[in-house]
């Protein structure tokens, strides 16, 4: 082992932190380094935005709830920690979704992959698009592909390609609910990149997406789906990377207040001053807190103006459990989502005691609903009973459900879900340029900058590890 050690600050100690933390010491131990990690995190516990609750039997995801199992760098954490005989899958029995159209719910057509129609069949039958929005929709077929490479917004390219019908009742629910954003401001290259290239390839959407279409993937020993989680919760993995990094300085309510460059005086490197007043000199800084938290702290040393751009939308989540024969309705799937022109008060409703299992005792029933996104955020901080009776009316009006819970659980996630706006990739890496050559030896990296998925934050330190240990000097 080279003596020389390395000290390292990750500030923010959510999975971006963690995995940051997890990838540098085992690249740097590659390389004959000693690292020598601290993690600040200004909350009482580690995790971020995960937080898994055990109540009378259920398991119940706080923030979020499972993750894609194609994107493997979730997979491979789980191997390396030893805790990938935890994962389960979806329920197979589960499949269908539905959306809500005009108040009620429609299954969604069978061979809709990321709310592009990729069976004509069904997608010809289904209720949730008139006559006039399906031939409009076809035109893809047929209409001159954009040769331009250069970013727009998703919104605007569904529906150039498929049509306004199509976005708002079909797409727009199923793909704009995954950043509770609005498709006309998120950035087509850093949300769903192969959309462009396969008009571009194949001239068509619909023709890229069924020749594109590909059965899921996945580690083996689980059954195919295309979503995964640890039978006992996500936090389960916070919990192994917390005991795995126990030679690794983890302190936490210590928030960061301020980064200090001493470069060019006789110290090296970085002075990470804390709020209690206490300051830690280090080689290198890793910043991995939501793109707000990290812009103030880089503003008086680099122009983040970049980071500035990155709007946030603000969250919450109302968990339902109830007794299972006090609630009607047949559960014959995963849940449904309900797009914005529907005016509803949630955006969506996982029937999460029977698309994961493992979540609820076999009498009992747990709703996940969620409330809040771009444009539509207010109620997100009503009170609590407030907030729970706007819940209760869309599940009495959708599904016919006036049973008493048994017991509510609600999250608030203000600023939780970062927008990337149009032009984002190219944006990110002007200023990671930047930083690199103003401020060498700090990073920014998570789910501000390149994928908000469980996965992509682990592959995003990861990617950075490499990065920092390939500088070492050997
Ligand atoms: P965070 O988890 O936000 O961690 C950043 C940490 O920095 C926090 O702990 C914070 O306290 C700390 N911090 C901030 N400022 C300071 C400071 N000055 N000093 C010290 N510490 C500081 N993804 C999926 O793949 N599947 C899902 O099902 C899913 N569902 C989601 C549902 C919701 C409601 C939300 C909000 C997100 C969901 N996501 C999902 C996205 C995913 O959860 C996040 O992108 C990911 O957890 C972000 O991890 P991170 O470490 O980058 O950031």
């Amino acid at each position: 082992m080279n003596d020389a050690s390395r000290k390292v600050a990750i500030i923010g100690g959510g999975l971006t932190g963690l995995s940051a933390a997890f990838y540098i010491r085992k690249f740097y131990k590659e390389k004959g380094f000693k690292p020598e990690i601290v993690i600040l995190e200004q909350d009482k516990v580690l995790g971020g935005k995960i937080e898994t609750l055990h109540r009378d039997g259920f398991v119940i995801e706080k923030g979020p709830d499972s993750f894609l199992a194609r994107k493997t760098a979730m997979i491979d954490l789980a191997q390396e920690l030893e805790i990938d005989h935890e994962l389960v899958s979806t329920n197979p029995e589960a499949k269908k979704t539905y959306i809500v159209n005009q108040g009620r719910l429609h299954p969604m057509p069978s061979g809709l992959v990321l709310g592009v129609p990729t069976e004509l069949g069904p997608f010809l039958k289904t209720g949730l698009v008139s006559w006039r929005g399906k031939f409009r929709a076809l035109m893809d077929l047929v209409r001159a592909p954009r040769q331009s490479s250069e970013d727009e917004s998703l919104g605007a390219f569904i529906e150039r390609r498929l049509g306004a019908e199509v976005l708002s009742n079909m797409t727009e629910p199923l793909l704009a609910g995954i950043y509770a954003g609005d498709t006309y401001r998120l950035s087509l290259q850093s949300t769903f990149p192969q959309f462009g290239e396969m008009e571009r390839k194949y001239g068509s959407l619909i023709k890229g997406m069924m020749t594109g279409k590909k059965p899921v993937e996945t580690h083996t020993g689980t059954k195919k789906s295309a979503f995964l989680t640890f039978r006992q919760g996500l936090q389960s993995l916070v919990h192994a990377l917390v005991h795995d990094l126990d030679d690794v300085e983890q302190r936490l309510e210590t928030k960061v207040s301020s980064i200090e460059d001493h470069r060019g005086s006789d110290q090296a490197g970085y002075t990470v001053a804390l709020a209690s007043g206490e300051r830690i000199i280090v080689d290198d800084v890793v910043v991995t807190t939501p793109a707000f938290a990290a812009a103030d702290l880089l503003r008086p040393l680099v122009d983040v103006s970049e980071l500035d751009a990155i709007n946030y939308v603000s969250v919450a989540n109302v968990v339902l459990a109830f007794e299972r024969q006090d609630v009607s309705g047949s559960f014959d799937g995963s849940g449904f989502l309900v797009p914005r022109k529907e005016g509803r008060n949630i955006t969506a409703c996982t029937w999460t005691g029977v698309k994961w299992l493992h979540t609820s005792p076999e009498d009992k029933m747990l709703l996940r609903c969620y409330v809040g996104r771009f444009g539509d955020e207010e109620k997100v901080s009503y009170p609590d009973a407030d907030l729970i009776e706007l819940v209760r009316k869309d599940l009495r009006e959708l599904m016919n459900i006036t049973a008493e819970p048994l017991f509510v659980e609600i999250t608030r996630l203000p600023k939780s879900m970062p927008q990337y706006p149009v032009h984002h990739l190219q944006h990110i890496a002007e200023f990671r340029d930047r930083l690199e050559r103003e401020l060498p030896g700090i990073y920014a990296t998570g789910a501000a900058f390149d994928g908000v998925g469980l996965p992509d934050c682990i592959r995003q330190a990861k990617e950075l590890a490499e990065q920092m240990a390939s500088k070492l000097a050997v």
